[in-house]
Protein backbone atom coordinates (compact mmCIF):
# COMPACT_ATOMS: atom_id res chain seq x y z
CA UNK A 1 0.00 0.00 0.00
CA UNK A 2 1.28 3.67 -0.89
CA UNK A 3 1.43 5.89 1.23
CA UNK A 4 -0.75 9.29 0.67
CA UNK A 5 1.87 11.98 0.56
CA UNK A 6 1.71 15.19 3.17
CA UNK A 7 3.40 17.94 0.66
CA UNK A 8 3.57 21.42 1.87
CA UNK A 9 5.20 24.62 0.31
CA UNK A 10 8.75 25.16 2.66
CA UNK A 11 8.97 29.10 1.76
CA UNK A 12 4.93 29.91 2.97
CA UNK A 13 5.56 27.62 6.26
CA UNK A 14 8.86 29.42 7.07
CA UNK A 15 7.61 32.56 6.01
CA UNK A 16 4.04 31.72 8.23
CA UNK A 17 6.24 30.72 11.13
CA UNK A 18 4.03 27.58 10.75
CA UNK A 19 4.24 23.91 12.33
CA UNK A 20 2.87 21.07 10.78
CA UNK A 21 3.10 17.53 12.69
CA UNK A 22 1.97 14.03 12.06
CA UNK A 23 2.97 10.57 12.89
CA UNK A 24 5.23 8.59 10.18
CA UNK A 25 4.56 4.93 10.34
CA UNK A 26 8.34 3.65 10.38
CA UNK A 27 8.15 0.03 8.68
CA UNK A 28 5.77 1.45 6.07
CA UNK A 29 9.10 3.73 4.83
CA UNK A 30 10.15 1.57 1.34
CA UNK A 31 13.46 2.67 2.23
CA UNK A 32 13.54 2.24 5.98
CA UNK A 33 11.64 -1.07 6.02
CA UNK A 34 14.33 -3.81 5.65
CA UNK A 35 15.91 -2.01 8.66
CA UNK A 36 13.76 -1.87 11.47
CA UNK A 37 11.30 -4.78 12.69
CA UNK A 38 7.74 -5.30 10.83
CA UNK A 39 5.81 -4.43 14.10
CA UNK A 40 7.51 -1.12 14.35
CA UNK A 41 5.19 1.45 15.25
CA UNK A 42 4.64 5.27 14.49
CA UNK A 43 7.21 7.60 15.65
CA UNK A 44 6.17 12.09 16.24
CA UNK A 45 7.29 14.39 13.61
CA UNK A 46 7.16 17.72 13.69
CA UNK A 47 8.37 20.49 11.17
CA UNK A 48 8.44 24.22 11.97
CA UNK A 49 9.19 27.21 9.32
CA UNK A 50 12.12 28.90 10.76
CA UNK A 51 15.68 30.88 10.42
CA UNK A 52 19.10 29.81 11.07
CA UNK A 53 21.30 32.08 13.11
CA UNK A 54 22.42 34.28 9.74
CA UNK A 55 18.35 34.91 9.40
CA UNK A 56 18.31 32.50 6.30
CA UNK A 57 14.90 29.97 5.73
CA UNK A 58 14.72 26.86 7.41
CA UNK A 59 13.05 23.84 8.71
CA UNK A 60 13.27 22.40 11.80
CA UNK A 61 12.63 18.60 11.76
CA UNK A 62 12.11 17.09 14.90
CA UNK A 63 11.31 13.10 15.33
CA UNK A 64 10.15 11.59 18.58
CA UNK A 65 9.89 7.94 19.16
CA UNK A 66 11.15 4.22 19.75
CA UNK A 67 11.92 2.62 16.79
CA UNK A 68 12.41 -1.33 17.23
CA UNK A 69 15.07 -3.47 15.03
CA UNK A 70 17.12 -6.81 15.40
CA UNK A 71 20.47 -6.50 17.15
CA UNK A 72 22.74 -7.40 14.64
CA UNK A 73 25.52 -9.10 17.18
CA UNK A 74 22.50 -11.70 18.75
CA UNK A 75 19.42 -11.05 15.95
CA UNK A 76 17.22 -10.36 18.97
CA UNK A 77 14.96 -7.58 19.24
CA UNK A 78 16.11 -3.99 20.52
CA UNK A 79 14.34 -0.87 20.62
CA UNK A 80 16.49 2.05 19.46
CA UNK A 81 15.00 5.50 21.05
CA UNK A 82 15.33 8.74 18.41
CA UNK A 83 14.63 11.69 20.12
CA UNK A 84 16.40 14.14 17.15
CA UNK A 85 16.26 17.42 15.76
CA UNK A 86 17.34 18.84 12.73
CA UNK A 87 17.80 22.27 11.07
CA UNK A 88 18.18 22.14 7.52
CA UNK A 89 18.46 25.30 5.40
CA UNK A 90 16.46 26.10 2.31
CA UNK A 91 17.46 26.63 -0.98
CA UNK A 92 15.79 27.68 -4.29
CA UNK A 93 17.80 25.76 -6.72
CA UNK A 94 21.13 23.89 -7.32
CA UNK A 95 23.08 26.75 -7.47
CA UNK A 96 21.97 27.95 -4.38
CA UNK A 97 22.15 25.41 -2.22
CA UNK A 98 25.69 24.88 -3.51
CA UNK A 99 26.64 28.63 -2.44
CA UNK A 100 24.62 27.69 1.01
CA UNK A 101 26.43 23.89 1.58
CA UNK A 102 29.81 25.89 0.93
CA UNK A 103 28.95 28.80 3.98
CA UNK A 104 27.35 26.24 6.45
CA UNK A 105 27.69 23.23 8.60
CA UNK A 106 24.03 23.07 8.18
CA UNK A 107 22.06 20.04 5.83
CA UNK A 108 21.27 21.84 2.22
CA UNK A 109 17.57 21.16 1.00
CA UNK A 110 16.57 22.17 -2.52
CA UNK A 111 12.98 23.38 -2.16
CA UNK A 112 11.91 24.43 -5.53
CA UNK A 113 9.39 21.95 -4.89
CA UNK A 114 7.02 21.32 -2.54
CA UNK A 115 7.91 18.68 0.01
CA UNK A 116 6.65 15.56 1.23
CA UNK A 117 6.71 15.38 5.18
CA UNK A 118 7.05 11.88 4.71
CA UNK A 119 10.06 12.02 2.55
CA UNK A 120 11.61 14.59 4.49
CA UNK A 121 11.16 12.07 7.71
CA UNK A 122 12.24 8.87 6.33
CA UNK A 123 15.71 10.51 5.03
CA UNK A 124 16.13 11.77 8.75
CA UNK A 125 15.39 8.17 10.22
CA UNK A 126 17.99 6.92 7.28
CA UNK A 127 20.78 9.43 8.89
CA UNK A 128 20.00 8.93 12.33
CA UNK A 129 19.44 4.70 12.75
CA UNK A 130 23.24 3.39 12.64
CA UNK A 131 23.08 0.52 10.07
CA UNK A 132 24.35 -2.05 12.24
CA UNK A 133 22.37 -1.88 15.71
CA UNK A 134 23.67 -3.53 18.39
CA UNK A 135 22.51 -4.11 22.47
CA UNK A 136 25.30 -2.44 24.19
CA UNK A 137 28.13 -4.57 25.16
CA UNK A 138 27.48 -7.42 27.22
CA UNK A 139 23.65 -6.71 27.41
CA UNK A 140 22.93 -9.12 24.49
CA UNK A 141 20.39 -12.09 25.09
CA UNK A 142 19.32 -10.34 29.04
CA UNK A 143 15.96 -8.82 27.24
CA UNK A 144 17.48 -5.58 27.67
CA UNK A 145 16.72 -2.84 25.39
ZN1 LIG B 1 22.14 -8.31 20.92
Amino acid sequence: MKRPPHTFDAWRLVRDRGVLEGTFAVAAGPRLAERVAADAGPVAWRIEGTTDGAGRPALAISIDGNVPVECQRCLGPLVLTVARRTVTLLAKSERDADALDADSDDEVLVADHPLDANELVEDELLLTLPFAPMHDEGRCGTGDG
